[in-house]
């Protein structure tokens, strides 16, 4: 028997939604094979998390110190890196999130465990993690089998697994203190800047129309606008539409952007790249309108249409006016 880790994460005193992804998917890992739930908490003094927690793992390992209440990837590599020395986790599940994207590389460098990176999906077999990553923009999906290791190390896509709580759990706390030795972090917490709502809010929206790279030229988001508008719906979009600066941040839906909770989603002329759907998960109903009949974006959609999404955008158009 064997410990799972997973990495708590955390953002102005709130668990984020990926934690409790991990937790679910580590509950399911050490249900199947007898493992335990290890979760580790790096915050600041008297931050409230374990009773948020403990209820779904067996074990919670907290190291508190106000110099770890917000994230550096200096301090939580080291004290990580020496946490999976002491205990050799078979498995240790990180967020594909920016934190993990800055620590695990270097937890792996230092541990020797190797990491698979951005995963939708882990088994075991043979004693072994085995999991699954999307190749080319979505389009496929690759299993990947890891070498023989003492442990291994993943991260897991936001939006992945399930939030739910699953099997129950009484976690016991186990305070650390932390290593008088822990070197002094080359980065340090600045301010944290909220993109802000913007002059709308997307996420409050109950019907998005949302447009991709797909509608091609900044002249053409008027035209969407105004379908949104007839629509009593608000305009969102995908990541390059604001990178062309075809409409501002704050429009933005995905892992860089918005999450948004819409009754309906209407995806015109984007493909579904992940880093887009993550952002949708708490959509109702997502229609997708897409030329591209293998366009990512079906495999989330509740419905679809393949066509040119401007003969789509004037046919609505058409019955609203
Ligand atoms: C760290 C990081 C963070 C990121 N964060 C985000 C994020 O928060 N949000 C986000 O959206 N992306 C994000 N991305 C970018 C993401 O990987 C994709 O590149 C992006 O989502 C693609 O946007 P798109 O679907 O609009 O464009 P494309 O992938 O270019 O897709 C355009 C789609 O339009 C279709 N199309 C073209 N013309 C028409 C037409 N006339 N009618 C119908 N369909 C048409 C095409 O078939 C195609 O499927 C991030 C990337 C990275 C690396």
């Amino acid at each position: 028997m064997s410990e799972i880790f997973v990495v708590v994460e955390h953002r102005n005193g709130e668990i984020r939604e990926i934690t409790y992804q991990l937790l679910w998917k580590a509950d399911e890992l050490c249900r199947k094979g007898s493992h335990t739930l290890t979760a580790v908490v790096l915050c600041g003094e008297k931050e409230n998390f374990i009773s948020e927690i403990n209820d779904r793992a067996d074990r919670v390992i907290l190291f508190e110190d106000e110099r770890i209440k917000n994230f550096n990837g200096d301090l939580y590599k080291e004290l990580l890196v020496r946490l999976i020395q002491e205990h050799k986790p078979i498995l240790t599940l990180i967020g594909h999130t920016p934190w993990g994207m800055d620590y695990a590389p270097s937890i792996s460098i230092k541990t020797g465990y190797p990491l698979a990176t951005d995963c939708v999906d882990v088994i075991f077999e043979n004693g072994r993690p085995k999991v699954v990553r999307q190749i080319y923009a979505g389009k496929i999906f690759s299993r990947v089998a890891f070498k023989d290791s003492e442990g291994y190390l993943i991260t897991v896509r936001s939006g992945a697994f399930s939030i739910d709580k699953a099997g129950e759990h009484k976690g016991e706390v186990i305070k650390k203190d932390i290593p008088p030795d822990l070197p002094t972090a080359r980065r340090e917490f600045v301010a944290f800047e909220d993109a802000g709502a913007g002059a709308i809010d997307i996420t409050q929206a109950d019907l998005l129309v949302s447009i991709g790279r797909g509608v091609g030229e900044a002249d053409k988001v008027p035209a969407m606008q105004e379908l949104a508008n007839l629509m009593g719906g608000v305009l969102s979009c995908s990541r390059p539409v604001v990178d062309k600066n075809w409409l501002p941040k704050y429009h933005q839906v995905g892992t860089s952007g918005k999450s948004v909770k819409p009754k309906v989603y209407l995806a015109f002329g984007i493909s579904g790249a992940f880093q887009h759907v993550a952002g949708i998960s708490g959509a109702g109903c997502v229609i997708a309108v897409n030329k591209d009949k293998k366009a990512p974006i079906f495999r989330v959609a509740d419905f679809g249409v393949v066509d040119d999404l401007f003969k789509v955008a004037e046919a609505l158009k058409a019955k609203l006016a």
